[in-house]
């Protein structure tokens, strides 16, 4: 019963197919410049890869061409009738407070899904788009939606309310949901596997393009940095993370237009805005080790930011049983890692130097360590198909 995961983002849509168990994966791929002309559509089918140009670049056709590349693109293609996708998968980026776990979708959850716009302008739309898409392309398969803010709903009033006037947060839905929740909820669930501890006290860095910490107690997410939007917290590729709210309306009153303002903390900060080069990792720590000042602050400013987070998630879950790296910067960067954790054996996390230059999932503190530390690839899909699949027999049972 092949399940197909749809990832609509603000410009692209990401597609993987899982065979019978999820943990089989059989093909994806991504459409690439979606709403703009001519998208480009890279298809993967076992070890061959296909590439095509869409005509029109909408999600709906977007989706008709992920369709078409699923049932005719290799020889043979990775499935003969589109018929048999017995459940499609969907990213859905703010469930609001509304939506604590999976569901499968019907038309109130669609128009749920469309009244939290509002709050996700840059991805409800494009993720609602891909779920009308499929249910009108494939009829037959049910449709469900994992929220990245569902980890969350464990997250008490303390953690996620703000201390501002109580009738924003009635009026305006102002209050902490927190981002990247499918990947800490993949994340907790690898690392209790790991550390062989079946609900551990974690602290979850998913360190990518956009970056979170996620405080994890008895399995359950207590605390995360990310707030009513992903704009909050640590220091990301163009995003700014935290800063003083007065800075606001410092730049307001001195003329800046509230667009220019919203560009600069979500487009134009981050690494890209302190190093002036660049909002990719690499690029930053390249020129950084190679003298640029700009850059090795950047890089600085960003492991200080998690550092913050990371001590102040530690006192949350303590006693703590694992801190884990993920996303692209916190899975491949050793030296990031080394940084982040130096000086802090004395609350118990000491690295082991060869593991962490090691590959793939592990853990890489040393054996004295009294926190295991671990390095966990992120896998949003498989556990978006994993919800789906058990959706849909739950449905047929
Ligand atoms: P996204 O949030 O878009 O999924 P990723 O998780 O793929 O992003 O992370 C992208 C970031 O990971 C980029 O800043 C990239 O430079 C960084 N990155 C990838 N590989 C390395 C590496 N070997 N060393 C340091 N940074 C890396």
């Amino acid at each position: 019963m092949p399940v197909l995961v749809i990832n609509c983002g603000s410009s692209s849509i990401k597609y993987k197919l899982y065979g019978l168990g999820v943990e089989n994966l059989l093909g994806g791929g991504i459409i690439e410049g979606v709403g703009e002309e001519r998208p480009k559509h890279l298809h993967a089918a076992g070890d061959r890869e296909f590439e095509a140009e869409l005509e029109v670049g909408d999600y709906r056709h977007g989706v008709a061409s992920i369709v078409k590349a699923l049932t005719g693109w290799g020889s043979p293609p990775l499935m003969g009738d589109p018929t048999e996708i017995v459940g499609v998968g969907h990213r859905v980026v703010h469930g609001g407070d509304r939506f604590s776990e999976s569901v499968v979708i019907d038309r109130s959850v669609i128009e749920e899904v469309e009244s939290l716009g509002a709050l996700a302008p840059l991805h409800n739309p494009a993720n609602l788009a891909g779920i009308r898409a499929a249910r009108e392309l494939l009829p037959g398969a049910v449709g469900v939606a994992v929220f990245d803010t569902a980890f969350f709903s464990t997250l008490s009033p303390h953690a996620y309310r703000y201390a501002v006037p109580e009738r924003w947060w009635r009026d305006f839905g102002v209050r902490r949901y927190g981002f990247h929740g499918i990947s800490h909820r993949y994340l907790a669930q690898r690392a209790a596997r790991l550390l062989e501890t079946p609900r551990p006290n974690l602290v979850s860095l998913h360190l990518g393009a956009g970056a979170s910490a996620c405080a994890i107690r008895d399995g359950k997410a207590v605390d995360t940095s990310m707030g009513m939007t992903p704009l909050e917290g640590l220091v990301m590729g163009t995003r700014s993370g935290d800063i003083d709210p007065a800075v606001v309306f410092h730049l307001m009153e001195a003329g800046l237009p509230a667009s220019e303002i919203r560009r600069g903390l979500q487009r134009e900060g981050g690494l890209l805005g302190l190093s002036g080069i660049s909002s990719d990792f690499r690029l930053v720590a390249g020129r950084a080790r190679a003298g640029d000042r700009a850059a090795a602050l950047a890089v600085e400013t960003f492991v200080h930011r998690v550092r913050r987070y990371l001590g102040a998630f530690l006192v949350q879950v303590a006693p703590c049983d694992g801190v884990i790296f993920s996303g692209g910067i916190g899975e491949n960067s050793h030296e990031v890692r080394q940084l982040i954790l130096s000086g802090l054996e004395t609350l118990g996390l000491v690295v082991d130097p060869a593991r962490n230059r090691g590959e793939g999932e592990r853990r890489i503190s040393a054996d004295t360590s009294s926190v295991g530390i671990l390095v966990i690839p992120t896998d949003e899909e498989s556990l978006i198909a994993r919800d789906t699949a058990r959706l849909v027999n739950h449905r047929r049972s």
